[in-house]
């Protein structure tokens, strides 16, 4: 097989590859108190498979802030920063199976590794890099300029070909997910999506999405190296 033939990998972090044991939403409560000036600052919205961005603003906008962008990237670097300070003091885990796959794929030829998340990039690494993950990825699409998830995708999509240096087939390409718009986002590319049932979205809402492969969690080699090797 040759490079080009490669298979690109796209993993989502957050009920994919790790939970943070809510370190994110502890963060996120921080910011808005410290920087907002709130107490106790409303931030009951959906957050599953959302990016940073758009929480951000639906939050800034539940709690009746005006926006602007400078008040928006004082908030987003705060959250980074409350962020390190949370994933410590936070019970959360590495999901079954997700470092031997990494490490297997890494000495696999013909697999290529990169993220699809809605984290915004510092975000992500935070995070990444508390749970020691954060050397298996070389390329990714993060939250940091984008709303929709679909866009996040075209971001990865430029980011893996101008890391890999040559045009990246979609028909090559896989996102692998945990929650409907996951599924959502790889369709607007005609991207095939694995959804794994280790984050918070129902089973229900899950087989409503129709991914094309949906597995309990990432841990059995035979199963996943069967479908990373079927598209
Ligand atoms: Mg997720």
């Amino acid at each position: 097989m040759t490079a080009n033939d490669d298979r690109i990998l796209f993993f989502d972090i957050d009920g994919t590859l790790i939970h943070s044991g809510a370190a994110g939403s502890a963060a996120l409560d921080d910011t808005l108190s410290a920087v907002l000036k709130i107490e106790n600052p409303d931030t009951d919205i959906d957050y599953g498979g959302r990016t940073d961005l758009g929480i951000m603003r639906e939050l800034m906008e539940l709690n009746k802030i005006k926006y602007s962008s400078s008040l928006e990237k004082k908030l987003l670097e705060h959250y980074v920063d409350e962020l390190k300070k949370w994933l410590p003091q936070k019970d959360g885990k590495v999901l079954p199976g997700v470092v031997a796959l990494l490490d297997h794929l890494r000495d696999l030829p013909g697999f290529q590794s990169g993220l699809i998340t809605g984290n915004i990039r510092p975000g992500a690494f935070a995070k990444l890099a508390h749970f020691n993950l954060d050397h298996y990825f070389a390329f990714g699409g993060f939250g940091d300029r984008e709303i929709k998830r679909e866009d996040i995708v075209a971001e990865g999509l430029r980011d893996a070909t101008s890391s890999l240096g040559r045009y990246v087939d979609k028909d090559k390409c896989l996102i692998i997910g945990d929650t409907p718009r996951d599924v959502e986002c790889a369709r607007a590319h005609g991207i095939k999506v694995l959804i794994v049932t280790t984050g918070f979205a129902s089973q229900k809402s899950l087989l409503a999405a129709d991914p094309d492969y949906l597995v309990d969690d990432l841990s059995d080699r035979e199963q996943i190296m069967q479908i990373l090797s079927s598209f």
